[in-house]
């Protein structure tokens, strides 16, 4: 297993520090470290699953939990009315790194296009 696929899991445990936003039972909420919003948070679920389709495949209630987390912190975030996006990068040509499925939570401004 390489560092990239335990990263989250260090962070969850507290072994790497973080900026926690919100944290339950079954997830754990941060602030990205290279935020590409002014609001920039992952949502992590504590079991690793590697990727979106993992996830829902095997633990669909797991998934509802990731989702309600970036619901809650959109709430704390105060973006909740403005509006936000819920970005889950899914291999290479997304550009995923960590593999251990996180949804971004982005927003606070106007935020661009995206796609190609
Ligand atoms: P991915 O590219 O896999 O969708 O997203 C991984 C995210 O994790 C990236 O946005 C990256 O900035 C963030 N990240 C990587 N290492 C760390 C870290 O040590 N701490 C925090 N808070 N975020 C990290």
């Amino acid at each position: 297993m390489s560092d990239a696929e335990t990263l989250f899991e260090r962070i969850i445990a507290g072994e790497i520090p973080s900026e926690k936003v919100y944290e339950d039972e079954t997830t754990y909420a941060f602030r990205d470290i290279a935020p590409q919003a002014r609001v920039h948070v992952l949502v992590v679920p504590k079991k690793r699953y590697r990727n979106l389709a993992d996830l829902a495949s095997a633990d669909p209630q797991l998934l509802a939990d990731v989702a309600a987390a970036a619901k809650k912190v959109a709430e704390l975030e105060g973006i909740a009315e403005t509006g936000y996006r819920v970005v889950f990068n899914t291999d290479r040509d997304a550009g995923q790194t960590v593999f251990h499925v996180h949804a971004h939570v982005l927003g606070g401004e106007q935020l661009g296009h995206f796609g190609r």
